[in-house]
């Protein structure tokens, strides 16, 4: 990925002077910074960043500027990484099915925390991991929906049977430790509230306290013009049923979220290499580029067209399928998209909130993928 030096106003500044013919993303550091600290003030408990959802160095350097000081790492790659970026931060292995060579390189690394949601996934941690200080993460799920997709599809350990795996934990030395994933994108505070009740009824059932609750990433960002998403009712929400479900023995509390962190401090850009006779409009960026996730989560609408200098296109919209450059018919962007009417070739199609799942999901199949990212002042269009 390319890495333009200098600092831009705007995204229009850029693209009125260097007429991009690959795909751009913007990143606004003071949005990110923005963010990180109203997650810092407004969650009572510790926030970490799930890695994953944009791994980039400049991302990673900001939200450790703003005060981040933990991470959720998944992979040796992403430990080390953050390891390099941020020697001292903390690290919550939270992928909880892990090869032995991966295990042994955290336990190298000094990794205290990872999460678990099987018996043998469990006994292999117990086998390789030092107890002293460290800390295992039951992590459990609900039939609950609410958000874009469901992650319990995947992970997570039934009640039952994370009751059992945090005796298991508490008996072997480790701290025992809860966590869950509400699902990304998690517009309904409501899936906060069952979870949290569930971790209380785990831990009674157990008869082990837990010492941290990790409720997860999903926090919402803004994907649907109008349509904010409700931080601080979700932060209070956590709070208040915390203290509800659990009273004295309320554990500490920490949050992981990927794309409520960093999708607003990113802009994509994307290059209209035609409109096909007039009717399908083709990007220089799809599916298998910076919007990989968009057909999963659903289209976010904050989409605006400029013209090949940049200038916003104002007025009437109309509908249209929208395809990304390979020759796959999977390539197409989800639904008919609003864009407006006069969209001509060499035109930019500008998409707000991609700051997560879009470069780091980024492919070079058929020979495209060649996003740059660009610094900017601020996100304005
Ligand atoms: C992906 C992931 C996250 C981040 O999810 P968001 O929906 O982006 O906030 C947090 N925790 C775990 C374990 C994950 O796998």
């Amino acid at each position: 990925m390319g890495l333009s030096k200098t600092i831009w106003a705007t995204p229009s500044e850029f693209l009125h002077s260097q007429h991009p013919d690959n795909p751009v993303i913007f990143f606004a550091p003071s949005v990110l910074q923005a963010t990180a600290k109203r997650f810092l003030a407004g969650f009572p408990g510790m926030v970490t960043y799930a890695v994953k959802s944009n791994p980039d160095e400049m991302v990673i350097e900001n939200l450790v500027a703003a005060g981040v000081k933990g991470f959720d790492v998944a992979s040796p790659a992403e430990i080390a990484l953050i390891r390099r970026l941020a020697p001292g931060a903390a690290l919550h292995y939270n992928n909880p099915v892990r090869a032995r060579h991966e295990i042994e390189f955290a336990v190298g690394q000094g990794v205290h925390s990872y999460s678990v949601d099987s018996r043998t996934e469990l006994e292999k941690l117990i086998e390789i991991v030092p107890a002293a200080n460290t800390e295992i993460t039951v992590r459990f799920k609900l039939p609950v929906a609410g958000a874009a997709y469901n992650f319990g599809a995947k992970f997570g350990a039934p009640v039952e049977l994370a009751a059992e795996l945090l005796k298991r934990v508490a008996e072997a030395g480790f701290v025992a430790s809860l966590t869950f994933h509400p699902g990304t994108q998690c517009t309904d505070p409501m899936a906060w509230d069952s979870y949290i009740r569930a971790a209380a009824d785990i831990c009674r059932k157990a008869g082990v306290p837990a010492r941290r609750l990790n409720v997860g990433g999903g926090f919402p960002s803004h994907r649907v013009q109008g349509e904010l998403p409700q931080l601080d009712a979700i932060f209070a929400l956590i709070d208040r049923v915390a203290t509800e479900a659990f009273g004295a023995s309320r554990p500490a509390l920490v949050c992981e979220p990927g794309r409520g962190l960093v999708a607003e401090c990113m802009v994509s850009a994307a290059r209209v290499k035609a409109v096909r006779d007039g009717e399908h409009v083709f990007l220089n960026d799809g599916t298998y580029g910076c919007m990989d996730e968009q057909p999963i989560t659903g289209m976010i609408s904050r989409i605006s067209v400029l013209t090949a200098d940049g200038v916003k296109r104002v007025g009437e919209q109309r509908k249209r399928i929208v395809f990304g450059p390979t020759c796959d018919s999977v390539d197409r962007l989800p639904g008919d998209i609003m864009l407006a009417a006069d969209i001509a070739e060499g035109d930019y199609v500008l998409v707000e909130g991609m700051g997560a799942y879009s470069t780091a999901t980024n492919t070079t199949f058929n020979g495209f993928g060649a996003v740059s990212i660009a610094t900017v002042m601020n996100l304005t269009i």
